[in-house]
């Protein structure tokens, strides 16, 4: 007899780990829901710098974190998005990618009250089973019960040379050196932040992809599974 597939699994890793784009892979394969749950911080995220509120009132942002309607719709456009990300009625999926985004949602996501109000609506969604949601805390604080938990690590370096040809490829311009010292300051408060912090789950089967393509990466994680 065969072992019934994995019905929830959580992917967890540092930022530029390939989580995102493995993970969207892995959910099709399996005809699963994708949730990317980083793009939840990174709404609220850009809602405070929209809003030009104060990112160090944690009472403040947590509030907002906590009535904030973010709409999470199939692509309606054929850009490279995975999905749509929706707040009020302005599309803000390349907006919460910017580097505004990028140097501010490791600090909005420390606050414990933002953390309880979305890891809330990402607990109830992975709940009910067919899922691969991807984060930093989906292992270990989110989904504990998670059919399989997969680290997935890489070098600073490796990750930083990966975000460097993504942004590249799309024709934008890209510092190298610059990426790799903010996604190590993104890692450093991510990893030592007192509620939830990154770390792989005990049981978390950790996958290191310094050296292994997508393709690879993809086919370790499904024989995992089965
Ligand atoms: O995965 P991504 O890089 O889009 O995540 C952006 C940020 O959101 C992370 O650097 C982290 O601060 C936060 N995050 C988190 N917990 C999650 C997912 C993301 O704290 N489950």
């Amino acid at each position: 007899m065969t072992n019934p597939l994995p019905s929830i699994i959580a992917l967890d890793g540092p930022a530029a780990s390939g989580k995102s784009t493995v993970g969207r892979r892995l959910a099709d394969a399996l005809g699963y829901l994708f949730f990317d749950t980083g793009i939840m911080y990174r709404a609220v995220t850009w809602i405070a710098l929209n809003h030009d509120m104060d990112l160090n009132d944690e009472n403040v942002i947590t509030q907002m974190a906590q009535s904030a309607q973010i709409d999470i719709r199939q692509p309606s456009q054929d850009d490279g998005r995975a999905c749509d990300i929706v707040v009020g009625d302005k599309d803000i999926t390349w907006d919460v990618r910017s580097g505004d985004v990028d140097a501010n949602v490791s600090l909005v996501s420390a606050y414990a009250g933002v953390r309880k109000a979305l890891s809330e609506q990402q607990r109830r969604i992975g709940m009910r089973g067919k899922v691969v949601m991807v984060g930093r805390d989906i292992g270990t604080v989110v989904l504990p019960e998670a059919d399989l938990k997969v680290y997935m690590d890489a070098s600073a370096e490796e990750r930083a040379r990966r975000r460097y040809t993504e942004i590249t490829t799309r024709g934008e311009q890209a510092d190298y050196d610059e990426i790799l010292k903010k996604m190590i300051e993104r890692d450093r408060i991510d990893s030592t932040r007192a509620v939830a912090p990154l770390r792989p789950a005990d049981d978390a089967l950790v996958l290191n992809t310094d050296k292994l393509s997508e393709e690879q990466v993809l086919t370790r994680i499904l024989e995992m599974c089965r």
